[in-house]
């Protein structure tokens, strides 16, 4: 049995006041609603506070975390054990955006890693190749290179609090999406590397991300390695986001 999920990235979005408004409309349509699929909403960190205070059926889920730990002399870092200690349960890691515009590479991603695990988060770790590397026939290698600095710092039980997202870059707020088939093969990839280097692989959910919207989600949906969705602009406005949360729901396989 593997658990579907769907994760709204709201990224720098939106304003403090439309996004209270927001996080309450998506918490009152998915509570109306008989699912067993996990939907959870990572919104900017300072909303993280109010809406875990807030939160019901919803998970909420951090869209980064320091490569420090604990408390202390740290001006502007939001650590994993802080995360942990105001009741934020998993964070994302490893966001393209955060690789290409914040410099995180393979150590500090690596740090981050090691931070949420060891303060007990469960991580959602993005992969993914730019379109470049797609061109040149690189997307599995380089997926493959993203998997291995994550195998590197977990343990043999950290593996079974992991979520993994392939998020084509070239497909990130583009309007482009992966073809279910394309969709597919990385998944399977990524399915094959996790039974060569875990024994949870089977009950681990691969996420798909980049442009998913209510018209294409169903056929994403029903990819037999795509178990949910890390949803980006469609997360923002909520009836897109309840019809990509109706899509996975029909799948919990
Ligand atoms: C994302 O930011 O993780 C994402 C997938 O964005 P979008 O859905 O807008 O492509």
């Amino acid at each position: 049995m593997r658990q579907q999920w769907v994760i709204g990235n709201w990224k720098l979005n939106p304003r403090f006041l439309d996004a209270k408004t927001l996080f309450e409309t998506v918490q009152t349509q998915f509570g109306e609603k008989k699912t067993s699929c996990q939907v959870a909403i990572a919104p900017p960190a300072p909303y993280l506070g109010m809406f875990v205070e807030q939160v019901e059926q919803l998970s909420v889920v951090a869209q980064d975390v320091s490569t420090v730990s604990g408390f202390g002399a740290y001006t502007g870092e939001v650590s994993a054990d802080l995360l942990q200690n105001m009741g934020v349960r998993s964070v994302i890691i490893g966001h393209s955006e955060r690789r290409e515009l914040f410099a995180d590479d393979t150590p500090s991603l690596q740090q981050k890693i090691k931070q949420a695990r060891q303060a007990d988060l469960q991580v959602v770790y993005c992969v993914g190749e730019s379109l470049s590397q797609r061109e040149a026939s690189q997307a599995e290698s380089i997926v493959v290179g993203q998997l291995n600095d994550l195998k590197d710092v977990l343990t043999a039980d950290d593996w079974q609090h992991l979520i993994i997202a392939y998020e084509p870059i070239w497909a990130i707020g583009t309007g482009k999406t992966a073809s279910p088939e394309d969709a597919q093969q990385m998944h399977a990839t990524i399915r094959q590397y996790l039974k060569e280097h875990t024994a949870y692989a089977e009950q681990l959910s691969l996420l798909y991300g980049g442009s998913v919207k209510p018209e294409n989600a169903v056929q994403l949906a029903a990819c037999q390695d795509v178990d949910g969705a890390l949803v980006g602009g469609a997360s923002l406005e909520a009836n897109s986001f309840m019809a990509i949360v109706d899509a996975f729901s029909q799948y919990n396989v």
